[in-house]
């Protein structure tokens, strides 16, 4: 008997941070991995050089997931990139603006909507035609989609709340395909969006009941696991991998 095909991943946002280690993670357990990006080329190569030291497939592809044909288009050459099909969607690409309220310029609200949803809103619809049956998809959310722990959130907060409604909305729509739809709330994690060593780091660690920043491969064992075959029955489900900052 032959042994079953790779899976084939496709991670938003995978050239650094949280995005790079799930994409590593991800080949580690077997699967052909692209991943996007939109300004960082080399860090991409890289992250697709150490998913090739695994003995998978790897695959950088540049686009804007604030553009729709980018966001939608991704899909497709991931299907014709890595082999012709898709098992895993990790929508992770996302910024982060914080803020008081009446700060924000309308250019500033359509961009970071465009990336923290439509974007992903559109790089799902484009998956959801292909993803083979037992699919997976897993959201990146964020702790502050939860509980607001303190003033400055209301954009990002609104763009990852909408993910959690994407999310359930999604399982009731795929669940008869097999494909099931979860998302993960990071808390304070440690990378180039929110450095442990930054100005409101030690803020962030005291709020949570570990009193810590967690690693990227902290969150990306959570989404190895919901892109598993042994979580089949888990879909529409939320996940804090956030120290208990949820607590
Ligand atoms: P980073 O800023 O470290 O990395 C962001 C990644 O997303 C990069 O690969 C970047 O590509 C990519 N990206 C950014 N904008 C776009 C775009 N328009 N189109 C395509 N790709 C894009 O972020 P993190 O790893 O910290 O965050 C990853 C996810 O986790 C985000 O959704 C974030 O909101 C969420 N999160 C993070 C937390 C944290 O504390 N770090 C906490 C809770 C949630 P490039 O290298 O080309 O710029």
């Amino acid at each position: 008997s032959s042994a079953p095909a790779a899976r084939t991943a496709l991670v938003t946002g995978g050239s650094r941070g949280i995005g790079a280690a799930i994409a590593l993670r991800l080949a580690q357990d077997g699967a052909d991995v692209a991943i996007t990006y939109v300004a960082n080329e080399d860090a991409a190569q890289e992250v697709v050089r150490k998913i090739e030291a695994t003995g998978r497939r790897g695959l950088a592809l540049r686009a804007d997931s604030a553009d729709p044909a980018d966001a939608a288009g991704v899909v497709e050459r991931t299907v014709a990139g890595l082999g012709g099909r898709l098992d895993i969607l990790v929508n992770n690409a996302g910024i982060g603006l914080l803020g008081p309220l009446e700060y924000f310029p309308v250019a500033d609200v359509g961009q970071l909507l465009a990336v923290n949803v439509q974007g992903v809103f559109l790089t799902t619809q484009a998956a959801a035609t292909k993803l083979a049956r037992g699919g997976r998809i897993v959201t990146i959310g964020s702790c502050m989609a939860q509980r607001v722990p303190g003033p400055g959130g209301t954009l990002y907060a609104t763009s990852k709340a909408a993910l959690i409604g994407l999310t359930k909305a999604l399982a009731r729509e795929l669940g008869e395909r097999g494909i099931t739809a979860n998302i993960v709330h990071p808390g304070p994690i440690d990378t180039d969006m929110n450095p442990a060593d930054g100005p409101y780091a030690a803020g962030q660690s005291a709020m949570t009941a570990l009193g810590r920043f967690g690693a990227a491969d902290e969150v990306a064992s959570m989404v190895a696991f919901l892109s598993s075959d042994e979580a089949a029955y888990v879909t529409g489900a939320e996940f804090s991998v956030d120290g208990g900052h949820a607590a």
